[in-house]
């Protein structure tokens, strides 16, 4: 058993995280702000004997005693991450050096939660990891991925310098159960919407494309890479090759769903991506793994969630 920190672990994928740590048989100290994370998303966790729940933010230095990090905590919507961009570039810098600086007094390995995003508006399509990307350093998307690709730079400085026992994930568009309804992603709008009967929203024409994977796909690839040999310290691309444009998801969606929504076409917000799909090949090598959940099969599990959610039968 490890004793081990999940910081943002009541967010979406953090509480994802802690589910299965805890299955694993670790002793799991959750540390979170609630900025965008939410106590329902842990609160059947918090009478298990191996689950602790922290109040932090963690651009404040935190003391505790681990053996093993996840960094999960940085808004991760572009609607969340810009409503106080100045605190979403502190979370990512300030929060990396306190957790960088932890793993260096206790000797825990620390993991990374980098993003897709560190490639901006990419040239190259696929993305492998060797790509250094095309990010606006200016613009409304900027606090997000120049604080992500600082943090990066921090993980692999103290690597170097401090010999610390870093492992980087590049995070794709990933979706299921706990995505925040109202947080203005894609896939959990449209699923809102058609369950409501409302518009679909679709920005610009719809011709750009994303890469979506489910979660459960997405935390059995974390969990390989913090348990992967010891000197792999990525960063490693991790998602679903499997693109689509956003008109065929909401095809998809509308066609899970039922109902009568139609399509309403909305200005492209500024820098969005037009096309993002992840080269997966360094995670099938290094890590043997490959996503199995099918779009429609991921689809399904959101939609049930979001089905209870608005029914009230789950709180947000
Ligand atoms: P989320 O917003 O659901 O979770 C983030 C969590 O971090 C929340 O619980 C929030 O309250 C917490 N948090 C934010 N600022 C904090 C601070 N200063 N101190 C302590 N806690 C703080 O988002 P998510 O989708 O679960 O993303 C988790 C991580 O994965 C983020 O680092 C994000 O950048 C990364 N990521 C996610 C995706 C995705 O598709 N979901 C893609 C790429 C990268
Ligand atoms: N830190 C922390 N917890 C620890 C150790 C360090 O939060 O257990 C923070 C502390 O705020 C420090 C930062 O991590 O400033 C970086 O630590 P490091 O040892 O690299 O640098 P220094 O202590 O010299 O600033
Ligand atoms: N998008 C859309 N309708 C919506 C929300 C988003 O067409 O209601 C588009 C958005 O412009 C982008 C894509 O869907 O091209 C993915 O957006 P999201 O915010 O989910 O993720 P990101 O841009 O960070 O990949």
């Amino acid at each position: 058993m490890n004793k081990v920190l999940v910081t943002g672990g009541a967010g979406f994928l953090g509480s994802h995280l802690c589910d299965r740590l805890l299955r694993d048989g670790h002793d799991v100290l959750c540390v979170d702000n609630f900025f965008t994370g939410s106590k329902q998303n842990i609160a059947h966790l918090l009478d298990h004997p191996y689950f602790e729940m922290m109040r932090h933010d963690v651009t404040f230095p935190l003391y505790v005693e681990v053996d093993r990090i996840f960094n999960f905590a940085c808004p991760a919507s572009p609607v969340h991450y810009q409503h106080d961009p100045v605190q979403t570039t502190k979370t990512s810098v300030h929060g990396a050096i306190n957790m960088l600086g932890l793993a260096k007094r206790t000797h825990a390995r620390i993991l990374q939660a980098s993003t897709s995003e560190v490639y901006g508006d990419p040239e190259v399509h696929p993305q492998r990891e060797e790509y250094w990307g095309r990010v606006n350093p200016i613009g409304f998307r900027s606090c997000y991925d120049e604080g992500k690709r600082c943090a990066e730079t921090l993980f692999f400085d103290y690597h170097r310098q401090h010999n610390l026992d870093i492992k980087v994930v590049r995070i794709f568009n990933t979706y299921g159960p706990r995505m925040h309804p109202n947080d203005g992603r894609v896939v959990s709008n449209f699923i809102v919407q058609a369950l409501r009967g409302e518009d679909i929203t679709i920005y610009g024409d719809g011709s750009q494309t994303r890469s979506f994977c489910y979660v459960d796909d997405l935390i059995e690839v974390i969990i390989r890479m913090m348990n992967s040999e010891a000197g792999f310290t990525g960063p490693v691309n991790i998602g679903n090759p499997v693109e689509h444009t956003m008109l065929q998801l909401a095809e998809r969606v509308i066609a899970l769903v039922g109902g009568t929504s139609k399509l309403v076409f909305r200005p492209l917000p500024s820098d969005d991506p037009r096309q993002r799909q992840p080269d997966i090949a360094l995670a099938k090598e290094k890590l043997g793994w490959e996503p199995r959940v099918s779009l429609d099969d991921g689809l399904r599990e959101t939609i049930a969630y979001f089905r209870k959610l608005l029914k009230g039968e789950v709180a947000a």
